[in-house]
């Protein structure tokens, strides 16, 4: 299997963190997530927008949740998001799993509707808070995917 290229976190040339995402369950591509997947070995970040009320979603689901139009089309987000909301795990779910671990939900200015879950790396995990700044990048993740992570802006 061949080493994905992924683009590095903006801002911080080289960190990948600490940590080995490698470890867990790789998703289950669908006909509505491909788009998001295919960005993210690319670096970037694309939801979901309606083409009929310009609603914005995530994760995509082929369908919008504000008017239930079919017209999805791919929305890229750029710049800084804010921690919504955070945890820590503690538990060792698979094996070969490092904990602890921050798993942050990340919000985007101007892009309502989109919600981003996803870990935080480059910092100590109980340094995660609701309002922090944070820049989104993508490490490699089971199965050679791409998966978002978050890193401090700054
Ligand atoms: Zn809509």
């Amino acid at each position: 299997m061949s080493e994905p290229t992924l683009a590095e976190a903006p801002g911080r040339p080289g960190d990948r963190g600490t940590m080995d995402a490698t470890t867990g369950i790789p998703p289950a591509v669908t006909e509505e997530t491909e788009t998001f997947w295919a960005a993210a070995r690319e670096g970037r970040l694309v939801v979901e927008g309606c083409s009929s009320c310009g609603a914005e979603s995530f994760p995509p689901r082929g369908i919008c949740r504000s008017c239930r139009g079919r017209a999805m089309i791919p929305v890229e987000i750029a710049g800084r998001g804010v921690i919504y909301s955070c945890t820590v795990n503690y538990q060792r779910w698979l094996p070969d799993l490092e904990v602890p671990y921050a798993i942050v939900l990340v919000e985007f200015p101007g892009h309502p509707g989109v919600r981003v879950a996803g870990r935080l790396r480059g910092c100590p995990p109980e340094a995660a808070a609701i309002g922090m700044a944070v820049e989104v990048g993508f490490e490699p993740g089971p199965g050679g995917f791409a998966i978002p992570s978050f890193v401090a802006a700054g």
